[in-house]
């Protein structure tokens, strides 16, 4: 599709006329807030943002783009680290304000709109004692999270975010609404557990709920940088025999006084009886420079790690999954985090075990199934001249680290400038989900993501 720059007055004032919600553009009081993400290293500048406030005002952006031939981006919580929820020039359809949930506790489902975020979800099913796997943090929308997978505290029992996922309400590129589930639809609800935004805008996403807490054991530990070999050794001993109700990530951080740290962080959602036995490893082990899990209430664990990361901050990432956890690997680790530039960047490396592991990569979209370690490398900084060398050090750290690589990349975790590895976030199902975007998007109106071309490309 070919796609215009600008749209003249009147037809931004008949999209005016057609919304319930408000359309702001450039030299409106709001616009320099309306274009931010919560990457403050993203700087795009859209001709239109149309903040839907129903599932009315999504149709009419769509056929509004379509006939202006406008490229049009989805916003719904806005974290995505590549900033692809908004676009240069054209429309961003912005999800942000539609933020009604409803938790039916018999049925244990809830159902909520695409604007809602983890925080603001967990908080309603959590007053029944019952959770669906998100995010480890609170502001992430539940959105994007959805559609490209999902992983968090709660994969080792009950799987990927898009693995609880029972339906979506839809709006399809030709302007169509349909629910897409196991039974209707059943291609295209395949293709939104992992596919991304490609095949057409959700509005709405009904999940399967959980018994979990309300109180779980949390946090996490630090040890000296000094043992970080030895720390991180332990951490792979520890995840090879860790139940399923036990997820635990290590971090390579910055201490407040500057020195750099080990962290294990955790979340025990079993039977309390058994977490001091579970986490006890953690613990009792090595030099322990602070122990900070405890037991705490979910929701609570769910908004912990929310300070580190605030919108606004300048990111760049780069992330691969690792088969092995080698030692090589791990002494690479170490020595490329050395360099780190910001006090505020991050390592961390993600175990996705249980019952997410469980689920045949074909069955879902989402295939990235079979390498236990996910691998972050988080650049954080507040200062525009710093931009460089944080990249250069994602940058470096990452192409040493390639040679422990699976191949494989999280569609969510996948920055800007990474186009040449969309093939390696689809993995297995790429020709499929290809098939499917031919089917449901010809024309490749949703582009505005981590594309898959319908010619394949
Ligand atoms: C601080 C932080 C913590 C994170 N933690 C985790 C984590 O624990 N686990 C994890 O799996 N991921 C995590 N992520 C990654 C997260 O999954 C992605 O950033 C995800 O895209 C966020 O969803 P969003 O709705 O906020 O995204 P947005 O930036 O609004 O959207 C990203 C893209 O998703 C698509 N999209 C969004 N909404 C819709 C919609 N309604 N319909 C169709 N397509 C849509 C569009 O293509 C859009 O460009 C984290 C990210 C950040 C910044």
């Amino acid at each position: 599709m070919q796609f215009e720059i600008d749209v003249k007055d009147s037809a931004v004032q008949q999209l005016r006329t057609a919304l319930r919600g408000a359309l702001v553009r450039p030299g409106d009081p709001d616009y320099e807030t309306a274009r931010q993400v919560w990457n403050g290293a993203v700087n795009r500048h859209p001709a239109l943002i149309a903040y839907c406030a129903g599932v009315t005002d999504v149709l009419a952006c769509v056929r509004f783009a379509r006939e202006q031939r406008l490229r049009t981006a989805v916003r719904s919580g806005g974290h995505h680290v590549a900033g692809i929820a908004l676009c240069d020039g054209g429309l961003v359809i912005d999800l942000s304000r539609l933020k009604s949930i409803r938790v039916d506790p018999a049925a244990r489902t809830a159902t909520a709109q695409a604007g809602v975020r983890w925080g603001e979800l967990d908080r309603e099913t959590q007053a029944f004692g019952l959770a669906t796997p998100g995010g480890t943090e609170s502001d992430v929308g539940i959105a994007g999270l959805t559609l490209g997978g999902g992983n968090g505290w709660l994969m080792g029992l009950y799987g990927a975010t898009c693995d609880n996922l029972l339906a979506v309400d839809m709006v399809t590129a030709e302007g169509q609404c349909l629910t897409a589930s196991a039974t209707q639809h059943a291609d295209l609800f395949w293709g939104v557990r992992g596919g991304g935004g490609n095949f057409g805008i959700v509005t709405s996403f009904t999940y399967q709920l959980h018994p979990v807490g309300p109180i779980v054991l949390g946090g996490m530990v630090l040890y000296p940088f000094a043992q970080a070999r030895e720390v991180i050794e332990h951490y792979r001993e520890f995840t090879r025999t860790a139940p399923d109700a036990l997820t635990a990530y290590a971090c390579l951080i910055t201490a407040e006084d500057g020195t750099p740290v080990v962290a294990i962080a955790a979340c025990y959602a079993g039977p309390l009886e058994h977490a001091e036995q579970v986490i006890s490893p953690l613990r009792t082990w090595g030099t322990v420079l602070s122990d900070q899990l405890r037991l705490m209430p979910y929701t609570e664990l769910q908004s912990l790690f929310d300070a580190a990361r605030p919108a606004g901050r300048r990111c760049y990432m780069r992330s691969h999954f690792m088969r092995e956890f080698s030692n090589d690997a791990i002494d690479t680790l170490i020595t490329q985090f050395r360099r780190v530039p910001s006090p505020l960047s991050a390592v961390i490396v993600e175990h996705c075990h249980g019952a997410i592991a469980r689920v045949p990569p074909e069955a879902t979209a989402f295939g990235l199934r079979t390498s236990p370690y996910h691998f972050e490398i988080l650049a954080f900084w507040d200062d525009p001249a710093q931009s460089e060398v944080n990249r250069q050090w994602v940058r470096a750290f990452f192409a040493a680290t390639q040679p422990f690589s699976s191949g494989e990349v999280y569609v969510n975790s996948l920055d800007q400038d990474e186009p040449q590895r969309i093939r390696e976030a689809y993995g297995v199902n790429y020709e499929q989900l290809v098939a499917l975007k031919r089917h449901y998007d010809p024309t490749n109106f949703f582009c505005c993501n981590h594309n898959i071309a319908p010619t394949g490309r």
